[in-house]
């Protein structure tokens, strides 16, 4: 079980402080585009959820 989820996405609410951390309890990543992923741009984060900014 992940334990330290690191994350670029300072524009989602989750996001801790922008420190490039995830706050959230659990996360749901997905396949891109519903197609299965051979590399890792292939796949996105699905409990993004925007921030005000
Ligand atoms: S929920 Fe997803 S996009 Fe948002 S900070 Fe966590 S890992 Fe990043």
């Amino acid at each position: 079980m992940a334990q330290d989820v690191l994350c670029e996405v300072s524009s989602c609410v989750h996001n801790i402080n922008n420190e490039n951390k995830c706050g959230a309890t659990q996360i749901y990543v997905v396949n891109h585009k519903e197609k299965n992923a051979s590399t890792s741009s292939d796949t996105d984060c699905k409990t993004f959820e925007p921030s005000d900014m």
